[in-house]
């Protein structure tokens, strides 16, 4: 594995480790194509930001100082610049723009929450409601024919711990989609360190029998998971219980073309 598309910034108040920081273990480590995608900035209509984003103020800023690393560090890595995105139908016009304005090339989809209130649930936390599984996997399924994200990440961070045939029946959804518009869907190695509610066997079991792209993210928050060899052993794994289509490093979507 010579990528990692998905690595965050103390920008977003939940990770340590100075960007330089991880450029240097991801190098140490064989990485070649390494892209910064911390939570994007979003004021919801209220005005208010949740806090585990880019502060609004701070989005060009953060592309800047990236952009700055990507220079100093060109003959031994090529460093990207991009944001982890939800997709919310109503704002998705202004994320990007947004997205856009600040100089950021690229955009994973990252369903943490399935609207952009600032009250809602994190989709991690546990829940049989159908209807809200429902929801995730529309907007997820949207959000891949949008054309605009590179990847998803971690596409099954739903926690839905109701019937397992309704799971199935909704989540392979996402798996068509996936494959129907070649948008790879990654096998996230934050879930595999923290032994999350994902990576999910039942749906990638599914994503096997879809024969979906399937690509990997470190989703790093720190230093260490800048280069994550454990979890890369067990994500192999993943993949060849369930006969997945990994197709490795995905192919960047360029979003200001
Ligand atoms: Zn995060
Ligand atoms: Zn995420």
């Amino acid at each position: 594995m010579n990528y990692n598309y998905h690595s965050h910034t103390p920008r977003c108040h939940h990770a340590s480790g100075t960007p330089e920081e991880y450029i240097k273990r991801a190098i140490e480590n064989g990485i070649k194509y390494m892209g910064f995608a911390d939570h994007i900035p979003f004021v919801c209509d209220d005005g208010k930001e949740f806090d585990y984003r880019v502060p609004f103020f701070e989005g060009k800023e953060y592309v800047s100082e990236i952009c700055a690393l990507r220079e100093k560090y060109k003959n031994d890595i090529e460093i990207s610049v991009g944001f982890e995105s939800e997709y919310y139908p109503s704002y998705f016009d202004r994320m990007l723009k947004s997205a856009i304005d600040f100089g950021a090339e690229y955009l994973i989809l990252g369903q943490h929450y399935s609207n952009g209130d600032i009250k809602g649930r994190h989709n991690s936390i546990k829940s049989e409601d159908e209807q809200k599984l429902k929801e995730y996997v529309d907007t997820v399924c949207e959000g891949i024919e949008s054309g605009y994200f590179t990847y998803v990440a971690h596409p099954d961070v739903i926690n839905f711990v109701g019937d397992k045939e309704v799971y199935k029946k909704e989540m392979r959804r996402i798996c068509i989609a996936s494959r129907e518009c070649s948008v790879p869907l990654e096998i996230n190695f934050l879930g595999i360190r923290d032994n999350r509610n994902y990576p999910d066997p039942v749906f990638w079991q599914m994503v096997g029998e879809e024969n979906s792209p399937v690509t990997f993210g470190f989703d790093a928050h720190d230093i260490d998971a800048a280069y994550d060899g454990s979890s890369l052993i067990k994500a192999k794994e993943i993949v060849e219980k369930f006969s997945l289509n990994y197709i490795g490093k995905p192919e960047l979507v360029l979003i200001n073309r």
